[in-house]
């Protein structure tokens, strides 16, 4: 059994290499917690919640994630013997939704719990695959010859998967100049829910559609299922969900409706590794197409999503591109790495593989919090 006796928060601020925008926001630098959780006999596990600063993305934000793990997350799994991590986070059903600051508690637990055991999180989690593929995902531009430099710039880097970001406006013609100087990519887009299904909307997807694209990522809000569903049924490309999938059971309606034939696995949307899974394994069971999606992490919830996407159901690539596509330096090491494409999985190391540099946390903290069992 472990007990935690003792729950550190760690709020850091990492700058961008490369300014990123998305249909609702532009980012020159990104705030995350880590947290690190210490049992009695001082076995540690770090986690991360990578919840963007502001509510564009979900109802979450930095300042909520932070409130939710001090004041009900971690006091709840302090002083509480469990014997996985998937019992351990059982114990905070009582708090609803919260996924991001729920994910950086059940990380930790997963990396704490097979050090414990002297295994990799990837075995624990029962991962098979020894490397991931990795796309990259690149944000809106100022100019589409912009955007064909940094599209250039990534398949030269060995990428063979590119995601664009669109929004009304920024749709059919730098997704079409991308296609035609590129056509050997492989190339999806992602709305971030940007469109409101008007017959203009539907012109849009239909002339992308022309476009041979892997799949169409959250054309519409992420309530709207019945939206969803009937532009599927006029596409021949899959749309793919991603904000709409906060948990298993709406990956199952979202599939039982055919609002979605690919799903995008985000262990901090989904609320950690465990919640993630269980989506990876119904889609496999339904072989459905599954990839694992990212949220700009910084090491460790990178980290875990390499972990995550070494799973066998994971067909298409992965957003888990190397850490120094985003952050001049990280604050783990070894850092998170792509070699050709792909990111090594450390089934030889423990845990999560990545260990903490305490000088660089400390380089760029902006606020710490400890919590103890019986405080
Ligand atoms: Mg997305």
């Amino acid at each position: 059994m472990i007990t935690l006796d003792r729950i550190e928060m760690f709020l850091l601020g990492l700058p961008l290499v490369h300014e990123f925008e998305t249909s609702s926001h532009r980012k020159g630098h990104l705030e995350h917690i880590l947290v690190r959780v210490t049992d009695v006999d001082g076995a540690t596990g770090w986690g991360e919640s990578a919840c963007p600063t502001d509510p564009f993305f979900c109802n979450e934000n930095v300042e909520t994630c932070w409130l939710m793990l001090r004041d009900y997350l971690a006091p709840a799994l302090l002083g509480v013997s469990w014997e996985t991590p998937a019992d351990a986070v059982r114990g905070l059903g009582h708090v609803k939704g919260n996924n991001f600051a729920r994910a950086a508690l059940d990380i930790a637990c997963w990396d704490l719990c097979s050090r414990r055991q002297e295994i990799s999180v990837a075995a624990a989690l029962g991962g098979t695959a020894f490397s991931v593929q990795a796309g990259v995902s690149l944000g809106i531009e100022p100019t589409i010859d912009a955007l064909l430099e940094q599209v250039a710039l990534h398949v030269g880097q060995g990428y063979r998967r590119i995601k664009l970001k669109i929004k009304p406006g920024w749709d059919i013609e730098p997704t079409r100049r991308v296609r035609d100087e590129f056509p050997g990519v492989g190339l999806q887009v992602d709305a971030n829910g940007a469109y409101d299904g008007s017959l203009a909307d539907l012109a849009v997807f239909n002339k992308l559609d022309d476009l041979n694209l892997l799949m169409i990522e959250q054309p519409f809000e992420e309530t709207n299922l019945l939206a969803h569903s009937r532009l599927q049924r006029n596409l021949r490309t899959p749309i793919c969900l991603d904000e709409t999938i906060t948990t298993a059971s709406m990956a199952e309606t979202a599939l039982a409706m055919g609002a979605c034939r690919i799903i995008n696995v985000k262990v901090s949307r989904l609320g950690g590794l465990g919640p993630a899974r269980a989506v990876h394994d119904l889609c496999r069971s339904q072989g459905v197409p599954a990839w694992c999606g990212g949220m700009h992490e910084f090491g460790i919830g990178r980290a875990a999503n390499v972990a995550l996407a070494s799973l066998p159901g994971f067909t298409l690539p992965s957003d888990v591109s190397g850490s120094d596509k985003y952050f001049a330096e990280d604050v783990v090491q070894p850092p998170v790495l792509a070699a050709d494409g792909a990111v090594p999985v450390p089934f030889d190391r423990q845990g999560l593989g990545h260990e903490v540099i305490w000088s660089r946390l400390q380089d760029h903290l902006l606020r710490t919090a400890e919590l103890t069992a019986g405080q």
